[in-house]
């Protein structure tokens, strides 16, 4: 359906496109054509030569009008690409990498819920790591903080991490095994 609405959108934006070069054309050169015209009707041969003159010209400002369309269109479609990935809080990274990178800080026993959002070139990360749950609030504290680092400095787009802190538990391993089952993470 979004791709048909897409397709119909396109057509819309060549057909008004390929309208606006094609009147502003015309509106440019249209009194010099009419000049042209006016003083080549005058004999059967110059009519004729003129004639194709004014044909070809105006076949060459379609395709100009239908080229700079597309162009028009091409841009109009990355912009539109680009924001619908935005506005459709899309991931802009894999959870499965950035699992990766906590996992590898020290103390981080699992990662899962992570979401990534934002512009492609400002990407906000949140996720949920986990570490044994004898260790104190002071030491897990240190944890989180060094894996937002972590995650941060690993991905240059990656403007800001914000971990959430839990114990290592069934639960929480029972969620980060279902993500994984899931081929979210
Ligand atoms: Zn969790």
């Amino acid at each position: 359906m979004s791709h048909l609405l897409n397709l119909l959108a396109a057509i819309a934006l060549l057909v008004w496109g390929t309208y606006m070069v094609r009147t502003d054309i015309l509106r440019v050169f249209g009194a010099n054509l009419r000049s042209i015209l006016a003083s080549s009707v005058r004999n059967r041969i110059r009519a004729t030569i003129s004639g194709i003159g004014v044909t070809a010209l105006l076949q060459s400002s379609t395709a100009t009008a239908l080229i700079v369309s597309a162009v028009i269109v091409y841009t109009a479609w990355q912009v539109f690409k680009e924001a619908s990935v935005t506005l459709s809080d899309a991931a802009r990274i894999r959870a499965s990498e950035i699992c990766e990178v906590a996992l590898g800080v020290g103390g981080v026993l699992g990662c899962h819920s992570v979401r990534t959002r934002g512009s492609e070139a400002e990407v906000y990360v949140d996720m949920h790591i986990q570490v044994d749950a004898a260790r104190t609030v002071a030491d897990g504290h240190r944890i989180a903080e060094l894996t937002e680092r972590t995650v941060a400095e690993h991905f240059d787009r990656v403007a800001d991490v914000i971990v959430h802190l839990e114990p290592f538990d069934e639960y929480q391993a029972g969620k980060t095994n279902e993500e994984q089952r899931s081929g979210l993470v």
